[in-house]
């Protein structure tokens, strides 16, 4: 699937040094583990109700990460999802009487500019499950060849639909290293909780454990569905991501990413899934972005309290102020928006660019003292403050700023503070 148009990135001179990470399964900061090439794969949106700040927050997140891991010199293979079939899309297509097709495509457009505007750099793969749809049903066939899989009856007196597919936890478990909590630490009770909340089905008859997560769920009348080989239907959801970061990168990857929503199930069950159809763990580190409230809830679609970027920049937003907002808030904290973030994100912006007017061909070696902040878990708001004070002492001595250390705010914090407005 195109993704969306990349800014431009300068290359800095010699390299920062390799990040250390929080890691969820184990809870350190960890240095990343990169190979020859960097492998990141970050989970998509589903595409029915793009983007709010949530979301930008995440993906602004593994883009500073990206930043980092490409100034420190690695290559980056970068894969992120688009979630193009799923129960929400439905049911918000068949509220709203708009073809699912043409709700996802509407709002993976609204999305593609919205990453544009923040000045993202787009994944080297991004793929929707759709055009997955063929290597998702082969995986969930060999799961079932393989002894992973088993069918779960779903006719009912008033409807005769075909059995719906599970994944077997307990074989996971016994056939590959991969273990039920090995991404979370979550407890079984809190597990249980989660999955009811979060798309899975622990209540349903038949199922060996509550907690087994759907592979491939029959047509239903009124669903869209794919002939394969595992019959006419459509997949579960963490399969989807399984089957396409598999294709597209080689476990073990660097680190897999998302919103702390995301630990799970859906972070345990794609490793799982993963474990068992290539036999290795999937991923060295998982990391996850905090999430974002708004008038002291979460944001989130059933709440209806969404901030959308594509509004606050239809509001007259500078784009970059956007972005200063969202990094001034550390990746991991959960914090609360407000209209104040962005009026003191937009007095930055103008303090910033101001003192960019005056560049000249010094350095005063900010490139240095921000390598340093992000190498450190991605310390945005350190970095957004070493500025500030850099501004405010060269000022204090009559200086200005380097266009070297206007290049290392572009490459490193995604803020081109000699540009004119943009749009
Ligand atoms: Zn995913």
């Amino acid at each position: 699937m195109r993704s969306w148009n990349a800014p431009a990135l300068p290359n800095l001179p010699g390299h920062g040094g390799l990040p250390r990470i929080f890691d969820t399964p184990t809870g350190e900061l960890r240095p990343l583990v990169v190979g020859d090439l960097a492998q990141l794969y970050v989970c998509g949106i589903t595409p029915y109700d793009a983007t709010h700040l949530g979301h930008a927050a995440t993906y602004l997140a593994y883009d500073t990460l990206n930043r980092v891991l490409r100034d420190a010199g690695f290559r980056v293979d970068y894969v992120q999802n688009v979630t193009d079939i799923d129960d929400p899309l439905l049911e918000r297509a068949n509220e709203t009487g708009v073809d699912w097709r043409d709700l996802a495509a509407s709002q993976i457009d609204l999305y593609r500019g919205d990453m544009e505007a923040l000045r993202i750099i787009p994944p080297e793969h991004y793929i929707g499950v759709v055009e997955a749809m063929d290597e998702i049903a082969a995986a969930c066939q060999k799961l079932l060849d393989d002894g992973y899989a088993y069918w779960v009856d779903s006719s009912t007196d008033s409807a005769d639909v075909g059995p719906d597919l599970y994944f077997d936890l307990a074989v996971a478990e016994e056939l590959t290293t991969w273990y039920l909590g090995q991404e979370s630490r979550y407890e079984r009770d809190t597990m249980l909780r989660l999955s009811a909340e979060r798309g899975g089905d622990p209540e349903r008859p038949g199922k060996r454990d509550p907690l087994d997560p759907l592979l491939w769920r029959s047509e239903r009348e009124g669903e869209p569905a794919w002939d394969s080989p595992v019959g006419r239907g459509r997949p579960g959801w963490h399969i989807e991501c399984s089957v396409i970061g598999d294709h597209y990168l080689t476990a073990p990857i660097t680190l897999t990413g998302g919103g702390l929503d995301l630990v799970f199930p859906h972070h345990g069950m794609s490793a799982a899934h993963s474990a068992a159809l290539t036999g290795v763990d999937w991923s060295h580190s998982y990391s996850h972005a905090g999430l974002v409230a708004l008038d002291g809830e979460k944001m989130s679609k059933s709440r209806g309290n969404l901030v959308f970027v594509s509004r606050l920049i239809a509001d007259g937003a500078d784009p970059r102020a956007i972005r200063l907002a969202l990094l001034a808030h550390h990746y991991r904290s959960n914090w609360e928006w407000t209209r104040h973030d962005l009026e003191a994100a937009q007095r930055r912006l103008t303090a910033w660019t101001d003192w960019a007017a005056d560049a000249t061909d010094g350095d005063l070696g900010l490139r240095d003292t921000l390598r340093a902040h992000l190498a450190n878990d991605l310390d945005a708001p350190a970095a957004l403050a070493a500025v500030d004070a850099a501004i405010e002492e060269s000022r204090s001595r009559g200086l200005g700023p380097g266009h070297a250390d206007i290049a290392a705010i572009d490459a490193l914090l995604g803020v081109d503070v000699a540009a004119e407005r943009p749009l």
